[in-house]
């Protein structure tokens, strides 16, 4: 099955890439229930970051193709959205238990294509798969409200209804999760869902998208497109799509917001990040420098909330040397390698500018105490890998500083107290995430009332909520107004229609026409 599975879709896993004859696989469409080969001239290459070997290769699919998958889209609404939400939820049952089936080959594809390790894939996949799960009680998300008896036989109610056709655009850094957090939300609530994933890594969403099949969903209830800059304006001008969602850069989110908003959609757009850890000299040491190594290099820091940004309080600067030798302590291997702690970043320009960043940091004097650019990989000497590194000394004016580096890069600042930590934080154009480590519940409680930011954690270096919340993240992370999952993701896959009805007794009937507005 899984042979099948991988010929028919995409790009191949590790297991059967030695089966293909061809040598570059495609990247099918998926249009109306079927995987289909795509007829442009335009494709990319699909590359393994740990190898840059060709693994496959993505169209760009033509303007015919995104109309029929649209086209398609738009049929299977009504009766979609006529579908009892008991059978919605059905399917989305079913839909759990086969991603829980297929997590290792999922995980597989993810560490192919993008690069970060299988223990870290499977951890993709598995909190995509705690949205699905939190899917499955859509009988009571979606339930409406009501009032009655608002005057004499007069009672109003709310239902809560789909929207149309939506349309997800994903980014290459969480191939499973952030493509779980689009479809399954928008389609359990009766929207049938375009997507769009990251060019570079389409392979995941495509075995995502065969085992939706598998669980019963109707055709054309998932189509999914593929291309760059042309399928992304097609998803904000076509005007059957009533709401995006968008995870990726600032340059991408804040364009596809603009043009998206102005073209009438609802729009929500995660952006990019710049998340900060507070040291307070009363933390647990060993707790915290393993907490901020994890999530400061984890995923070669492509998080958008890894802590990429530490700024240690008082005392608790004199940590740094352990810091430092428990970084340098980090395996840096190919994603499928036992014991692998550190990935590839995903390609070699996204590791030139990260090197080119670190020495930013260098040349307007900041002090490099460990640096991974030199880092040797055996057998993988043309991956895209850069070590564990820290800057320190760092000031807010510098380049390290200001960008989002997306990297395994930690860049350290120092304060002498909480306030000025707080103030520095509130300075920074982001509002991703952050995390403070203390043992004072005061410290804490004034931390996460005074921190301009939408997602923190005490003690809890990345607070990514689970989906019976929202993900959170607010000021230059976030445009829009309702966020992605949990209660919020259902209002923004929902609009609301009220009813107001008057059932009265026969001798009760309106004698007379009322011309004044009802009170
Ligand atoms: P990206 O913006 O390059 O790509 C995201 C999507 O947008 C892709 O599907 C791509 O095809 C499309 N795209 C890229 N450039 C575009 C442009 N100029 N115009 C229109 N469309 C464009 O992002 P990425 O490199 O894939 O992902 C990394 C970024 O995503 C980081 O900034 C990271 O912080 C952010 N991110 C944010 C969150 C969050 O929830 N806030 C989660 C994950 C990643």
């Amino acid at each position: 099955v899984h042979i099948t599975i991988c010929f028919l879709l995409f790009s191949p896993c590790c297991k059967c890439i030695s089966l293909y004859s061809k040598k570059n696989p495609t990247t099918k469409l998926f249009i109306d229930g079927k995987f289909v080969e795509s007829s442009t001239s335009e494709w990319l290459d699909i590359h393994n970051p740990a190898t840059n070997e060709v693994v496959g290769r993505v169209p760009k699919a033509t303007q015919e193709e995104m109309l029929a998958a649209v086209d398609s889209c738009s049929r299977a609404f009504y009766s979609w959205s006529e579908t009892s939400i008991l059978s919605r939820q059905q399917i989305f049952l079913r839909y759990q238990q086969l991603i829980k089936d297929n997590i290792k080959e999922l995980a597989k594809l993810i560490t192919l294509e993008q690069g970060k390790t299988l223990a870290d894939a499977e951890g993709d996949v598995f909190r995509g798969l705690q949205v699905v799960e939190h899917a499955c009680s859509i009988t009571s998300l979606m339930l409406g409200e009501t009032l009655p008896s608002i005057t004499k036989d007069m009672d109003t109610y709310t239902y809560r209804l789909p929207i149309g056709v939506c349309a997800g655009i994903a980014p290459f850094n969480f191939p499973a999760m952030i493509p779980l957090w689009m479809f399954p939300i928008g389609m359990v609530c009766g929207n049938t869902y375009l997507m769009k994933p990251s060019e570079r890594v389409p392979g995941c969403t495509m075995l995502l998208a065969k085992l939706l099949q598998d669980s019963g969903a109707p055709d054309g209830t998932l189509n999914i497109i593929h291309g760059q800059h042309a399928a992304v304006n097609f998803i904000c001008d076509h005007p059957a799509i009533k709401a995006i969602s968008f995870v990726g850069s600032n340059q991408a989110g804040e364009y596809i917001y603009e043009r998206g908003s102005k073209n009438g959609k609802r729009v929500q757009s995660n952006m990019g990040a710049k998340n900060h850890g507070v040291v307070m000299p009363d933390a647990n040491k060993e707790n915290t420098i393993n907490q901020l190594v994890g999530a400061a290099f984890g995923a070669a820091g492509q998080r958008c909330m890894a802590l990429s940004t530490a700024i240690f309080v008082g005392e608790s600067r004199e940590w740094l040397p352990e810091l430092v030798e428990r970084s340098r302590s980090l395996r840096v291997n190919a994603g499928d390698q036992p014991g692998a702690d550190v990935g590839p970043l995903i390609s070699p320009e996204a590791k030139a500018r990260v090197e080119s960043l670190i020495q930013t940091g260098v040349d307007e004097g900041a002090k490099l105490l460990l640096d991974g650019r030199k880092v040797h990989v055996k057998g993988y000497e043309n991956g895209n890998f850069v070590g564990p590194t820290i800057i320190g000394n760092v000031a807010p004016d510098m380049t390290c500083y200001k960008e989002e580096i997306f990297g395994p890069v930690l860049v350290v600042l120092e304060a002498d107290s909480l306030d000025e930590a707080i103030s520095l934080i509130n300075k920074n154009p982001y509002g991703n995430g952050t995390a403070i480590f203390t043992t004072n519940g005061a410290t804490a409680r004034k931390y996460t009332h005074e921190v301009d930011v939408g997602q923190i954690g005490v003690n809890v270096p990345i607070p990514v909520p689970l989906p019976m919340f929202s993900f959170t993240g607010s000021r230059g992370s976030f445009r829009g107004d309702t966020n992605f999952y949990g209660k919020q993701g259902i209002q923004f896959y929902t609009q609301i229609k009220t009813v107001t009805s008057q059932w009265k007794a026969e001798d009760a009937t309106v004698t007379s026409p009322a011309v004044t507005m009802p009170t």
